[in-house]
């Protein structure tokens, strides 16, 4: 296997708490084995445009704790071409680079794919995404901080609902996964949780409500994510409203608060494992195109379109919990 030097991290589509503490432990493991460790700004746009610079364990001190990411991130229509893909190697050639780590979604993971097979350098992924919507890996860089920071919100969400006898719907991200709903849901003791794994049928809504409603009980929170087949939070309160006007119905969309803030301690232990995983990866030869994941606290490899195409399967057990624990 032909020896790495100069190694090249990014991080690309929508940016995750921890990209920063991974993209640390990337330039300080590449560093650590004598490694020149380039950055990219802005992703595969960097890529294309040549926007790459020298980093040292200086270049990462004071951001393993920060949220964002300190070589931004972009979407880059070029790169879905051929053509913009080639620029984008004679770029990384007048680097000398000869090895990626492409921190990302399953969008960035089709890019570093097809890359890979059309040129002869290989990329490493890390899944860096809020959503969780990936195959083989138990966690995402920045899925555990997102669902703290919704479960933080819909506490507080909670407060009011109970002050005023409420329903509120509360719509969070997620893309088309509905791991953010699931986990902050059962966490908070939401009545109710909606998500694209599963069929909502509001008829079914509307019979707990009123079933809640005939035991007094008119504080009700419903959980929606936003990839949820029937629509959006609005979309859920219309039907409610229409079935159930006499409710005191209110709807709150926690948006792009869920992708900020400062990492949780499980999001950086990820962060740093997976990204000095990727970079041994790089240096063993053996796992080059795969993307790092941890399956029961061990370190996975799964070829990068594996983990695009395959869907992780909800247990059906977890609706029972939802169902039971708030009855
Ligand atoms: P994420 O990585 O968060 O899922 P996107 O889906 O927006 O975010 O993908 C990020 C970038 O990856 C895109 O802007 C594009 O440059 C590249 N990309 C996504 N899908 C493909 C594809 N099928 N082929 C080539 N490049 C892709």
């Amino acid at each position: 296997m032909k020896k790495v030097n100069n190694i090249a991290v990014l991080t690309s589509g929508g940016d995750a708490p921890g990209m920063n503490a991974a993209i640390r432990a990337v330039v300080r493991t590449g560093i650590y084995h004598q490694l020149n460790v380039y950055g990219v700004m802005y992703g595969y746009r960097g890529m294309l445009t040549g926007d790459i610079f020298p980093m040292e364990n200086q270049t990462v001190a004071n951001i393993i704790q920060r949220g964002g990411t300190i070589l931004k991130t972009a979407r880059c229509k070029e790169f879905y071409e051929y053509e913009g893909r080639k620029k984008a190697y004679e770029n990384l050639k007048k680097f000398g680079i000869d090895g990626i780590v492409v921190i990302g979604g399953d969008g960035s993971f089709k890019g570093a794919q097809k890359f890979s097979t059309e040129f002869d350098i290989p990329c490493i992924g890390l899944p860096g995404t809020i959503d969780k919507d990936i195959a083989g890996s138990d966690f995402t860089i920045g899925f555990d901080t997102a669902v703290n920071t919704a479960v933080e919100a819909i506490d507080k969400i909670r407060d009011t609902a109970d002050a005023h006898d409420r329903l509120f719907i509360i719509e969070v991200m997620g893309r088309d996964a509905g791991y953010i709903a699931l986990h902050s849901g059962i966490a908070t003791g939401a009545e109710n949780i909606l998500m694209p794994e599963r069929k909502t049928n509001i008829e079914d809504i509307i019979d707990d409500l009123q079933a809640n409603e005939r035991r007094q009980k008119l504080v009700n929170l419903i959980v929606v994510a936003e990839g949820d087949e029937f629509g959006g939070a609005n979309e859920v309160a219309k039907a409610v409203k229409e079935r159930l006007p006499h409710l005191d119905t209110r709807v709150c969309i926690l948006g792009h608060i869920q992708r900020g803030g400062s990492p949780t301690c499980l999001d950086r232990l990820v962060a740093s494992r997976m990204g000095y995983a990727a970079v041994m990866a790089l240096l063993d030869g053996e796992h080059h195109n795969n993307m790092i994941g941890i399956v029961n606290n061990q370190i996975e490899y799964t070829p990068l379109d594996h983990a695009v195409k395959a869907t992780q399967k909800i247990d059906p057990e977890w609706f029972k919990i939802v169902k039971i624990l708030a009855s």
